[in-house]
């Protein structure tokens, strides 16, 4: 593999909530991210899975810099994000951009589309004709010239998440995170937004941060797949190791229960696994494994102690005290 781009380093982040009712309770820490690692190769698609509440979705707003972490690193080609103190450099801003799961929240409704598509331009191409680099990024993602003077309410949901990643692309970035970005459109439109995605990332040579629930999508489109409980990594590995040998008890979990189209990959399925009760709130992680009170195969060491996270095989990587790395 080539160098990273990308490096997380022990990242944590922690929101302190308190109570302001009647009863005051002592401040608690939420550890939405607590000591995630993880490494992102330029051009790859790396899937960032996880349920709700795992921690996916703040650590792609720590990368696009709107959370700061309350510890632990993030480098982009060997720069600190957050070098100095303060909010993050405008070239860096320039080189990771973000689509989020609401394309109609993101955009902008009193401004038309060319109106949307010009903030960036401004701010990061103060030299070129927005009106001819508006017109380029229309073409790019198939839209018609004419959509410029359109608002976004004129837009079907699947048009304007178009739109959307178009802005995303206007600063020209390497890395783009993708926050769940086909989850609020319809099944009809999600395979449309997802083809568009994937040439603009061999056309322009994207790196893409995947945040996504949708393991069945990981399946067809990530280079890289992670997983993450609780607010942190329990399993890394390539996209076809990942489902062809998964050995996180959380990972077969998941993997037991997703829709398969072929016998092949119904032959690769982990057998059956029924999880034992909800993911517990990030305000009440268990101690020692925070899977758990879940895991069909827990012990007396899994109540007491957090595992660490080892390399199984090449490039594989899990937390759990019944893996061991293969000699
Ligand atoms: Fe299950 Fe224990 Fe492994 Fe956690 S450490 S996944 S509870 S077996």
């Amino acid at each position: 593999m080539t160098e990273p781009i990308l490096i997380m380093r022990d990242l944590k982040k922690y929101f302190t909530v308190g109570h302001t009712g009647v009863i005051r309770r002592k401040p608690i820490d939420v550890k939405a991210v607590d000591g995630v690692s993880l490494e992102l190769y330029a051009g790859e698609t790396f899937g960032l899975v996880g349920e709700s509440g795992s921690g996916k979705s703040t650590i792609a707003y720590m990368v696009a810099g709107m959370h700061r972490p309350t510890s632990g690193t993030i480098e982009f080609r060997g720069r600190d994000l957050f070098e100095g103190g303060g909010g993050r450099p405008l070239d860096l801003k320039k080189e990771i951009q973000i689509v989020f799961q609401d394309p109609g929240s993101s955009l902008n409704a009193r401004r038309t589309i060319a109106q949307n598509l010009a903030v960036p331009l401004r701010i990061h191409k103060p030299d070129e004709d927005v009106i001819s680099a508006t017109l380029r990024l229309l073409e790019l993602v198939d839209l018609p010239p004419s959509y410029m003077y359109r608002y976004p309410n004129m837009l079907s949901g699947g048009e304007k998440q178009i739109v959307a990643i178009a802005r995303a692309l206007a600063t020209d970035p390497s890395l783009v995170i993708l926050d769940e970005p086909t989850s609020a459109l319809d099944v009809s439109v999600q395979g449309k937004v997802i083809n568009l995605l994937m040439r603009l990332q061999r056309e322009l040579n994207l790196t893409y941060l995947f945040i996504t629930h949708d393991l069945s999508l990981m399946r067809n489109i990530a280079s890289r797949v992670a997983i993450m409980y609780l607010g942190k990594v329990c399993e890394v590995a390539g996209g076809a190791e990942f489902f062809q040998r998964p050995e996180h008890p959380y990972t077969q979990m998941l993997l037991s229960s997703i829709p398969v189209i072929s016998d092949e990959e119904e032959a690769l399925k982990p057998a059956k696994m029924v999880p034992r009760g909800e993911i517990p709130s990030p305000v009440n992680v268990p101690p020692g494994c925070s899977f758990n009170t879940r895991c069909p195969y827990v012990f007396e060491q899994c109540m007491q102690a957090d595992p660490q996270m080892i390399e199984l095989h090449s490039q594989h990587f899990a937390r759990c005290h019944l893996l061991k790395a293969e000699n």
